[in-house]
């Protein structure tokens, strides 16, 4: 078991918070947001200034699921006046105790997938790929694979998408690195294997930039109770 997952479980956390959730999807090569956990306006400060605007600022706990809802994130946040405003309004919109604020770099493209992972009482550990952002119910859009499989398979996955044409050359981007996305697929199958106690994982939104680089910009790893 990963020591964050054993960390969260010894605190009776229902869930990694993002920040914890990306450190784990890092560990597996899975390419998330550069970000700072901050514990102050002036930490804040520095690591926006660090990052390079614009920057995103979200509250981040392991009891905040669904942070738009609470008011907790701020996008494209340019400057620095901009940023203590935000962090003074999430500070005050989430009432809870927080493992910090996240300072994060803000992360541009059009193209936005979601990569899931559920737990199925008969097949096992079940890898989701669908498209993200506000297309997503609407489209409904999704391919599914059992869990282990290999980058072939995530490939073949990749094809049976409706919407596969978004991987490829887009209105003018590059196409998306399937080769990560691939990688990708299969890490989150190989992360329920190796860790038991997860339940879920809810990559939403993947984003493809222009350059056709692919990063997590919000993670979510629920744990069994
Ligand atoms: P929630 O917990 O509500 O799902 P998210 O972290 O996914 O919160 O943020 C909500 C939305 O804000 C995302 O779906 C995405 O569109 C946008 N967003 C969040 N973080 C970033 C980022 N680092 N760069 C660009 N857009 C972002
Ligand atoms: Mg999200």
């Amino acid at each position: 078991m990963h020591p964050l997952i054993r960390s969260a479980l010894g605190k009776g956390d229902p869930a990694l918070s993002e920040y914890n959730s990306k450190l784990l999807l890092r560990a597996y090569g899975i390419p998330a947001t550069r970000e700072t956990l901050v514990q102050s306006p002036g930490e804040a400060a520095a690591a926006a200034e660090a990052l390079g605007y614009p920057v995103v600022v979200k509250a981040c706990s392991p009891r905040l699921m669904h942070k738009s809802e609470a008011g907790a994130v701020a996008v494209g946040i340019q400057n620095e006046a901009d940023l203590l405003k935000a962090y003074d309004r999430i500070s005050a919109a989430v009432a809870q105790p927080l493992e910090g604020m996240l300072i994060q770099e803000m992360v541009r493209g059009s193209r936005e997938l979601v990569v899931g992972l559920t737990r199925d009482a008969q097949f096992g550990p079940c890898v989701m790929l669908g498209l993200g952002g506000v297309l997503t119910e609407v489209l409904n859009d999704t391919a599914f694979r059992v869990a282990p499989f290999d980058t072939v398979e995530a490939l073949d996955m990749m094809g049976e998408l409706r919407s596969h044409a978004i991987l490829d050359n887009f209105r003018g981007q590059a196409p998306a690195d399937r080769n990560l996305l691939a990688e990708t697929l299969t890490a989150v199958g190989r992360m329920a294997l190796e860790n038991e106690a997860i339940a879920e994982i809810d990559i939403n939104p993947l984003i493809i930039d222009a350059q056709g680089r692919l990063t997590a910009v919000d993670a979510l790893i629920v744990l069994r109770g």
